[in-house]
């Protein structure tokens, strides 16, 4: 394996990513960076204050005025909101449902966007997202775009939710779902996409190690 790496992942909610990204990061001893959670904690930050959601000059001013940090302890990454650990705050249902007032901002998209690049810098992270492989990083050494079927995501968020503790209504999640994949497909700027150069797979019918296992092998 060459001295330093940059491996870009993204996909929609539900295709392993985040599960796969940390593995992989373990496993080859570089910096996992999960950018949902900046999204997130931004995200939590704004309805906390009250913000009004739709008003865009105001996300991006708050965008401006927020310190977020990722740290990596055992137990996994630490989401810090302006030194307050949110990890598990930005997990919540109307967390996860308001996240893309914030995300389709073009100006707090420019922000996060700085924010990643110089966490990127000094190179050996995998990042996941939505837009790494197209926009954060589209020179990564690999790039690629997991994904999975439709009843196969849902039945891996169900699970997700129920491991931590959380009530799970089946015809509200594939709602959300949809939802989310809708607007993380369709918003104007660094919507979904696949990278034209980046390794696709579909995880459907895979264990988390098979797909760790499929993106391993492709990394020399
Ligand atoms: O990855 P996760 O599901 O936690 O991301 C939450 C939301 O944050 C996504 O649905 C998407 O709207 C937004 N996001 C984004 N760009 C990224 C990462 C996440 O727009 N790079």
């Amino acid at each position: 394996m060459r001295s330093k790496i940059t491996i870009a992942i993204d996909g929609p909610a539900g295709s392993g990513k985040s599960s796969v990204s940390k593995i992989i990061a373990k496993r080859l001893g570089l910096l996992y960076v999960d950018t949902g959670a900046m999204y997130r904690a931004l995200t939590l930050k704004a309805m906390e204050k009250g913000i009004n959601l739709e008003e865009e000059i105001m996300l991006v001013e708050l965008a401006h005025n927020t310190e977020i940090e990722l740290t990596h302890r055992e137990e996994g990454t630490i989401v810090l909101l302006d030194g307050q650990d949110v990890t598990e705050k930005i997990r919540e249902t109307d967390v996860t449902n308001n996240v893309f007032y914030l995300a389709r901002a073009e100006g707090v998209r420019e922000c996060m966007k700085k924010l990643q690049r110089k966490i990127a810098e000094k190179g050996n992270v995998v990042m996941e997202g939505r837009d790494i492989t197209t926009v954060i990083l589209p020179d990564a050494d690999y790039k690629f775009y997991l994904d999975a079927s439709f009843d196969e995501r849902v039945k891996r968020r169900r699970k997700e939710l129920e491991q931590n503790g959380r009530q799970v209504v089946e015809s509200g999640l594939s709602k959300d779902i949809k939802m989310r994949d809708k607007k993380d497909l369709t918003r104007k700027i660094a919507p979904l996409r696949k990278a034209k150069d980046a390794i696709v797979i579909d995880s459907t019918g895979m264990s988390v190690e098979e797909e760790v296992e499929t993106v391993i092998s492709y990394i020399k």
